[in-house]
């Protein structure tokens, strides 16, 4: 394991990670923006940045690339994949993506 190679597992872990925070925050910060304006038309905009941002993180994940094969890690193809997104490893390497839970490193 090369120090590129942990650190592009480590951006893959962070743009996982925005991808939960966005969808766990939609809840939250409606509830607060309804509760405060009292109005569906003061949360358009929340929601249309939501919408934006949710899916942008989403494409950035779908599209990052594995730092020791360089090909597409949620993706078993040449083409970026949706379906794979909660993968725990590379699909076209099996480089594993929390290295801390493989047991014997060598062997990877
Ligand atoms: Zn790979």
């Amino acid at each position: 394991m090369t120090a590129g190679e942990s650190d592009g597992l480590r951006a893959i872990q962070r743009s996982r990670r925005w991808v939960w925070i966005w969808i766990l925050s939609y809840v939250p910060v409606m509830w607060v923006v309804k509760r405060t304006t009292h109005s569906d038309l003061a949360a358009a905009p929340f929601v249309l940045i939501w919408t934006v941002a949710i899916v942008r993180c989403i494409a950035r994940v779908m599209f990052v690339r594995c730092p020791r094969c360089n090909g597409l890690f949620h993706s078993t193809h040449s083409s970026p994949a949706i379906w794979n997104l909660l993968t725990r490893k590379c699909l076209q390497c099996g480089l594993p993506l929390h290295l801390e839970k493989v047991i014997y490193p060598s062997l990877e």
